[in-house]
C-alpha cells in the first residue's frame, strides 16, 4: 500500500520550511531512508524553459535548498538538473533563483545530455533517456503542482518527462500525435524507468489556469511526499475535487496493471477535503473533462471523438505580444506554425494539439482558444458548479 505524506505549509520562509519538510518525510522514514553516505543523488528539478516573469513555472528555489541540504547531511553526493525544452538548465536555474543557492551549497547544476537506451519492453520497447538519471544511485523528484494543457496536471509523473533530452521531447509528441492516452503511457514508462526513490511535491504555491508556464500562482498551502509517483498524482486529483481516473497518467498506470494508487495510505492530513482549494481553474483545454457525467446521458448522439473535435482548443496569437523569435516554429513537430506578417499563423489542419508552442513561448504570446461550443460549455460548467 503506497504511503503519501502531506504537511501544511503556507510559505517558503526558511526555518519553518526546513521543519515542514522534516515533518513531511518523518512518516516515510526521513531522508536517511532514501540516501546513504556516498550515494550519487540527482535532484530532478522542473526547469521547463526560460519564461518571462512566471517563477511559479519552476521548482521553488527554497525547496531545492532544503532538500539539497538534507541530502548533503546524509552524506549524499548531490547534483541537480533537468533538460529544458528550450535554453539550458544553467540559464533556467538562474532565472528560477536556484543557481546562487546551488553555488553556495556546492551543488552543480547539470544539463542532462548523456543518452542511454532503456529497454522498456512495454508499449514503448525502447526509450532514449538521460543517462544522468538512469545511472544515479537515487533520483529525488521535485515537481511543483501545475495545470497542464495536454495532460491536465503536471505533478510527480509528468515532471519526469525531463528525462527525455531537450528537443527530442517534440519528436515524442509527434510519435504520440493527438493520442493523449498514448502519450501518457510513454510518461508512465519513463517514470518506471527513472524510478525516483522519493518525490517531494510542492503545492505551497501551485499553478492553475494556463499551466504549465503561463498560469497563475495559486496558494494551496501544502507539501506532499512519497515513493509512488502515481499515488501522489491520484491524491492530488482527489484534493482538487476530481476522480483520479480522469488523469491520463493514472489511466496509463492502471492499463499497465499498476493499481496501487487505489489504496493509498495517507499521513499528516486525514481528510483530503481540508486541503481542497476554494478556487482552482483547470486549463481551458479541459472542456471535455468539464462535462458532468450525468449530462452525457442526454447526448447519446454525440460520440466522444466528435465532441473532442468540436471543442478542441488551438494555440492562437495574442495581438501585440509576438516578437517573432521563432522558438515556437522550432518546437512544432508537425510544421503547423509559420511566420505570417507581424506574428505567427497556426495551421489547425496540421496541429496535433500537443501545446508545446504554448508551453515554450517565452513571451506568452500564444493562447489556447476554442470555438463557440467550448466557450458555451465553460459557462455551463460554471453554472453547474453553482447549482
Ligand atoms: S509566438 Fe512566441 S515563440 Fe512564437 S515567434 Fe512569437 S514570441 Fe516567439
Ligand atoms: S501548433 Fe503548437 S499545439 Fe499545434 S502541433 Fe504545433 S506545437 Fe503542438
Amino acid at each position: 500500500m503506497p504511503l503519501v505524506s502531506l504537511t501544511r505549509q503556507n510559505d517558503y520562509a526558511l526555518p519553518a520550511l526546513r521543519v515542514a519538510v522534516g515533518e513531511l518525510l518523518a512518516p516515510l522514514g526521513g531522508m536517511k531512508r532514501f540516501v546513504k553516505a556516498g550515494d550519487r543523488v540527482v535532484l530532478k528539478l522542473n526547469l521547463v524553459c526560460p519564461t518571462r516573469g512566471n517563477l511559479v513555472a519552476y521548482t521553488q528555489a527554497e525547496i531545492f535548498q532544503v532538500v539539497a541540504e538534507m541530502v548533503l547531511d546524509c552524506g549524499g553526493k548531490v547534483v541537480a538538473g533537468d533538460s529544458p525544452g528550450a535554453g539550458s538548465a544553467a540559464k533556467v536555474a538562474k532565472i528560477a533563483g536556484i543557481a546562487p543557492l546551488a553555488e553556495a551549497l556546492g551543488v552543480p547544476i547539470i544539463e542532462f545530455t548523456g543518452k542511454e537506451i532503456f529497454s522498456a519492453r512495454r508499449v514503448f520497447r525502447q526509450l532514449t533517456l538521460a543517462r544522468e538519471l538512469l545511472e544515479a544511485d537515487a533520483v529525488v523528484n521535485l515537481p511543483r503542482l501545475k495545470t497542464h494543457g495536454q495532460m491536465m496536471l503536471t505533478a510527480a509523473v509528468k515532471n519526469l518527462f525531463g528525462a527525455v533530452i531537450g528537443t527530442e521531447k517534440f519528436a515524442w509528441h509527434y510519435r504520440a500525435g493527438a493520442d493523449y492516452a498514448m502519450f501518457a503511457r510513454m510518461l508512465y514508462e519513463i517514470e518506471r524507468a527513472v524510478a525516483p526513490r522519493l518525490t517531494i511535491l510542492d503545492a505551497i504555491v501551485a499553478m492553475d489556469g494556463n499551466g504549465p508556464t503561463a498560469g497563475s500562482a495559486q496558494p494551496l498551502g501544502f507539501l506532499a511526499a512519497g515513493e509512488d509517483s502515481t499515488a501522489i498524482d491520484a491524491t492530488m486529483m482527489k484534493i482538487l475535487g476530481r476522480a483520479p481516473e480522469d488523469l491520463y497518467t493514472v489511466q496509463a498506470a492502471t492499463a499497465a496493471g499498476d493499481t496501487a494508487w487505489q489504496n493509498v495510505e495517507l499521513r499528516g492530513v486525514e481528510n483530503l477535503a481540508d486541503l481542497k482549494p476554494t478556487r482552482w481553474r483547470w486549463s481551458p483545454t479541459q472542456t471535455l473533462a468539464m462535462i458532468p457525467p450525468r449530462l452525457w446521458r442526454y447526448l447519446p448522439f454525440v460520440t466522444e471523438e466528435k465532441f473532442r473535435r468540436w471543442t478542441a482548443l488551438y494555440p492562437q496569437i495574442v495581438a501585440g505580444k509576438c516578437v517573432r523569435c521563432g522558438k515556437c516554429l522550432t518546437v512544432c513537430s508537425v510544421g503547423a506554425l509559420a511566420f505570417n506578417g507581424a506574428d505567427v499563423a497556426v495551421n489547425q489542419n496540421k496541429c496535433i494539439r500537443c501545446y508545446c508552442c504554448h508551453e515554450l513561448c517565452p513571451h506568452h504570446a500564444l493562447e489556447l482558444r476554442g470555438g463557440w461550443l467550448s466557450r458555451w460549455l465553460r459557462r455551463l460548467n460554471w453554472l453547474w458548479q453553482k447549482i
